[in-house]
């Protein structure tokens, strides 16, 4: 029997009615929102999957897949990043080892060599170098926008 259902985990101040529903695979995540009582705010970020792993999409016209178990939805809230502080947290409390700052630093030069020696594909998309980044740099952006510098150049 083929997976044709999910149960979703809908959350975030960014939805009037966050829930957990049960879909067809291939559902809109715009008919879901809208069944757990639409957007509470005019601009929001709409992430497929959690808060910390899930991948932001700008459309709620992407599908429910047998793949996906959460939508979260929420209220965007603009934070003004500053400088890097050179605090090195973003390494010390990332899971796969690596120097979240330098791959940033190389993915802005496009410095391929670099991101190899940096092991930049172990990255597992925690989102923790974001989260713990004082400057409130996304960081994890940066790494990820490296990771796909890298798989085109395959
Ligand atoms: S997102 Fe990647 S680079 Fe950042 S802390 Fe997690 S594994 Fe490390
Ligand atoms: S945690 Fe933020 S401020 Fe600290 S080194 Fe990493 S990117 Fe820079």
């Amino acid at each position: 029997m083929p997976i044709v259902e999910k149960l979703v985990t809908v959350s975030g101040d960014g939805v009037n009615e966050p829930s957990n529903v049960r879909v067809p695979t291939g559902t809109p995540a715009g008919v879901i929102i809208n069944a757990c009582g639409g957007y509470a705010a005019e601009d929001i970020l709409l992430i497929a999957g959690g808060p910390m792993m899930g991948k932001t999409i700008t459309s709620d016209k992407f599908v429910i897949g047998t793949y996906s178990n959460a939508l979260t939805v929420l209220q965007h809230k603009p934070v003004k990043a500053i400088a890097c502080l050179r605090c090195g947290k973003c390494s010390d409390h990332c899971p796969a080892g690596l120097q979240p700052v330098r791959i940033n630093a190389a993915e802005k030069a496009k410095d391929t060599d670099a991101l190899k020696k940096l092991g930049v594909m172990d990255c597992v998309e925690c989102g923790m170098c974001t989260y713990i980044c004082p400057s409130k740099i996304d960081v994890t952006e940066g790494v990820r926008r490296a990771k796909r510098i890298m798989a085109l150049k395959k």
